[in-house]
This record gives structure tokens, sequence and C-alpha cells, in this order.
């Protein structure tokens, strides 16, 4: 960045790799350069890898700095731009991707979320600060613009763009299938990545089960049924994975956001001839399972069956994703903006970001304070 310091601001960060060392700081207040806007931060939603970072499971800070700030969800809106900037002007909302390449041939081609060597810079986890501060300053690359009619659900575009490549790459992996038409989908987990992969997925027409671990009714399910998706409460290691699987026609989609290693794998049994699996999140415990590798690989193979894993999200998924919110608001009035279940009262607030109240979705934190009651 060819960003000049004009002052400081406050900051949330952590010490990567130190457990609960979460604590306000002081970053330099940018100027854009060239090529740059400077966006005024308004909302900043948290998730699992936030809380991964803060319990010092990973994360780096960026070179030469002690601290890590975190944040990669985020809603804002242009303050000023700098020169040769022709596509973004001022008051426009804004939210940006959250890696940057490290020029390896797949980053070097234009796409950092198929990123080969791994060495790359990701806002607010992986060596460069993120989002949880009042002003940053992004190159227009990596920035999307958002329609002021998704002022109260953009800060959802960063989950919804994971979801948005999860499609993308299962659809086009699926060319390799004459006539991919998918009726029935599974998805299992019902975080804000299961969710909006829920409404994603139904928003196509598909029929959707969305499993995960506890019984309803409560606000999950009730979004899950909204969209006209079936939500079914369960312990998902249980053997109730193939009962439910049986019961339905075949599965020509599923995608796995639970957060745990275990459910892939009767996933991986239960996907209909064809289908695909995604594998969307983390794989954190157990470290060892004992499967029935044989049937696993039997199915796989005499199916045709896909596993693939998709992480992160290209700019063309943020640009799905706005299309898709929109039509959303179209189909379920109000029902994305459910998942927002907790507000934090800006960066000051931050010694809540890890409470989880029950039932808590989507927690957000409103940077700029006059922005939830403005709208
Ligand atoms: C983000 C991805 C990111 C990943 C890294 C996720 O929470 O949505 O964009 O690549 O964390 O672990």
């Amino acid at each position: 960045m060819t960003a000049t310091a004009i002052g400081v601001q406050p900051a949330i960060a952590i010490h990567p790799g130190r457990a609960n060392s979460l604590h306000l700081t002081e970053i330099p207040l940018d100027e854009p350069g060239p090529g740059e806007v400077l966006i005024r931060v308004r909302q900043v939603g948290i998730c699992g890898t936030d809380r991964e970072l803060i319990h010092g499971s990973f994360g780096t800070a960026p070179s030469g700095a002690a601290s890590l700030v975190l944040g990669h969800e985020m809603l804002g809106k242009v303050e000023a731009v700098g020169p040769e900037v022709f596509d973004f002007t001022p008051g426009q909302l804004v939210t940006a991707t959250v890696r940057r390449p490290d020029g390896c041939p797949t980053c070097e081609a234009g796409q950092p979320d198929m990123c080969q060597w791994l060495e790359y810079t990701e806002r607010g986890i992986a060596g460069l600060h993120g989002f949880m501060t009042e002003s940053v300053v992004e190159d227009v690359r990596w920035v999307i613009g958002v329609p002021h009619e998704l002022a109260h659900v953009g800060v959802l575009l960063e989950p919804l763009s994971v979801v948005e490549k999860a499609l993308r790459q299962a659809t086009l992996i699926q060319r390799r299938i004459h006539s991919w038409n998918p009726q029935t989908a599974l998805v299992f987990g019902a975080g804000p990545i299961g969710l909006l992969g829920t409404l994603l997925l139904r928003s196509r027409g598909m029929e959707v089960v969305t499993m995960a671990r506890r019984p309803g009714p409560h606000l999950v399910s009730e979004i899950v049924e909204a969209a006209g998706a079936r939500y079914v409460g369960m312990h998902l290691q249980e053997t109730s994975i193939p009962e439910v699987a049986a019961a339905l026609p075949p599965i020509d989609l599923i995608f796995e956001a639970t957060g745990s290693a275990a459910p892939s794998f009767a996933a991986m049994e239960i996907l209909g001839n064809n289908g695909v699996l995604v594998l969307l999140s983390g794989a954190s415990g157990p470290a060892e399972l004992t499967v029935p590798a044989a049937a696993i690989n039997g199915s796989l193979l005499r199916g045709n069956k896909v596993v693939v894993g998709s992480v992160n999200s290209a700019r063309e998924d943020f640009e799905a994703g706005v299309e898709d919110l929109t039509s959303f608001e179209t189909l379920w009035p109000g029902l994305a903006s459910r998942l927002v279940t907790r507000h934090l009262d800006g960066l000051g607030d931050y010694a809540r970001i890890l409470d989880r109240p029950e039932g808590d979705i989507k927690t957000v934190i409103d940077v700029d304070e006059g922005f939830r009651v403005a709208g």
C-alpha cells in the first residue's frame, strides 16, 4: 500500500498465537494513494474464525507489528478516493474481499482465493490488519459496491460470498455432467454459513434439509423453515444421518459447515451418485476417527462423487452475493437480517466479543455508532 499516515485511530487487536490477548490498540489513520479508497467502517461481523484467532489457535501480525487488528467481515462507506479512482465515489456503501495475493501462479492469474503457495495475506487473519477500526485504506481491486437498499444486511456479504464460492465451485465441477440440475441438497451446520447456504440453495429452488445439533424450535429453525427448507436438529455423529438421507430423493449437493471433521465422512456415504460434497468448515476435531474406509471409497468411486474443499471467496462471489442478498429480500423480506442477533456498541465494547448468549447467530460491531439507528 502506498498510503500516508495522517493520524492514529483505535482498533481491536490480538497478539496472534496468545490466548485471550484481545485489546484496544492504536494504528495509523492513512490517506488513500492512487487507486485506493478511504473507507469509514460502519459494521464488522464476528465469526468462528475470529473466535479461534482470539483463542490463539492461529493468525499472524503484519510484518514488524506486535499485534493483529481483527475483522474481515465489513460494511463501510467510502469517505474519500485517491487519484485514479473512477469506480467509487464518497458516500457509497462498500465491502471488501479478505485475501491478498502472494505471487503464486494462481494468484498472479487473478484468483487469490485459490492460492497455491498458501503464503497469501488475509485482512484480520494473516499478516494484514483487519477492519475492526474506524477507517481503512483499500485498493479498489478488492472493493465491492453495496446498494443502499442492502445497508441493513450488507455486513453479511462476506460470509455469503463464502457459500457463493461453494456453489460456484460445485457448478463448475458439475460441468462434467451434461445435465446437472440439482434438486435436493443437505446443509450440515446452521451457523451463519449453514444458514446463508440454506437461503442460497433455496433461492435456486432446491429442496433443502438443514441439519444441526440443537433440536428446534428456535430462531435458527424458524429461519430455515421461513426459507422453505426443513430443519433437523440432532447430534450429527449419530446414525440418524443415514436415516434422514434414506427418506430423501438422491442428494445432489451437500454443504458441510459444522466446524467438526466428523460429519464429512457420513456425508460422503449418503451423497447421491454424481453428487458434490463441499467442505466449508475448518476441520476442528476429532483428530482421529474410525470410518468405514472401504465403503466410503467404494461409494465415491461407483457413484462418481466429488468431495471438494472451498475456502475464502473471490470478487465475483461478493458480486453474486449482492445480487442474491437482493433476491433474498424479495423472496423473504426481512429474513436475512434475522441472522444478526447481537450488536456491540462500538470498538470500545470489544470485551463482549467472546460472549455467546444462547441462540446467538451473528454478532456485529456497530463501529459507526450512528449507523444502526440511521440505517
Ligand atoms: C473467511 C475466509 C478466510 C478464512 C481463513 C474465514 O472466516 O470467511 O475468507 O479465507 O476464514 O481461515
